[in-house]
């Protein structure tokens, strides 16, 4: 299949990469992103993560990974176009934003159900030794039936790759690790750290992290004092999103870990 298989609806986002359609396939009438990257335009570097992208996702078979049905190149090879699944609940950021404006917290088990299913996806990705490196609540998307799905693998990158360190300052700085601003490389636990992040961020609808500028945001990250969830949260959750936020990357759980954490194995039945 190619691009005249699919009709243009909308567009839904924008990156410097270039731009996120949404599309209705002619031939089962289903809706579909399409990302459209201008290979032109494209640095190097910006063409080889969406090279690698469309590459990785198209290995990927996981419920809680946003699912990846066909890439190819435009005849003229000015654009490279990656199809997936249709996300219709939006991304997290945005939901995390209505909640907020309510008023009122998330109820645990609305929290939870979050964890298990992005700690999933991860332990996925890391069991095939591969690091997301981007995980933000921008980048975990919700179909219309609630599930979670992670996204945006763009920078994904497979552990032990030769240019890791030229690599390592990418992403968000409010979800990047202390590990990340004193310029080690990027492991699989700066992943734990980036979740630890959006799981926080998703208790107290506020950003674990915060500051008007980079310095700062590294000064307070380095030292990664957290206040206590709020009261209406158990310990057992305070003790385990903090464990993942803890400085020192060997001092933090891997995603196995967490998820075979008693507490986090008494919300995983939902799911396995
Ligand atoms: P990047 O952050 O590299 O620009 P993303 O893959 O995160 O690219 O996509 C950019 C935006 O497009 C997202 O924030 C989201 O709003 C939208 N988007 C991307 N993929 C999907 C999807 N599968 N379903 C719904 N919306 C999506
Ligand atoms: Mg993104």
């Amino acid at each position: 299949m190619g691009l005249a298989d699919y009709i243009k609806k909308r567009e839904i986002g924008k990156g410097s990469f270039g731009v996120v359609f949404l599309t209705e396939c002619k031939h089962d009438r289903k809706r579909y992103v399409v990302k459209r990257i201008a290979l032109e335009r494209a640095t190097t570097k910006e063409q080889r993560n969406a090279f690698q992208e469309a590459k990785l996702l198209s290995t990927l078979n996981h419920p809680n990974i946003v699912s990846h049905r066909e890439s190819f190149i435009s005849k003229d090879n000015a654009f490279l176009y990656i199809v997936m699944q249709y996300c219709e609940g939006g991304d997290l950021y945005t939901r995390l934003r209505q909640q907020a404006a309510t008023g009122h917290l998330l109820p645990e088990t609305q929290i939870m159900d979050w964890f298990v299913q992005i700690g999933l996806a991860l332990q996925y990705l890391h069991d095939k030794n591969i690091m997301h490196r981007d995980l933000k609540t921008q980048n975990i998307f919700l179909t219309k039936k609630q599930v979670v799905k992670v996204g945006d693998l763009g920078i994904a990158r497979v552990l032990d790759s030769e240019d890791d360190m030229a690599t390592t300052v990418t992403g968000t700085p409010y979800y990047m690790s202390p590990e990340l601003y004193a310029r080690v490389p990027y492991n699989i636990k700066s992943d734990v750290w980036s979740f630890g992040c959006v799981m926080y961020e998703v208790a107290t609808l506020k950003k674990a992290f915060n500051a008007k500028d980079y310095n700062a945001l590294a000064f307070k990250v380095s030292k990664g004092q957290i206040q206590r969830l709020p009261s209406a949260y158990p310990d057992d959750m305070d003790t385990l999103f903090a464990s993942m936020l803890a400085v020192e990357p060997d001092d933090r759980p891997t995603v196995k870990e967490i998820l075979g954490s008693p507490y986090a194995r008494k919300h995983m039945h939902r799911f396995v």
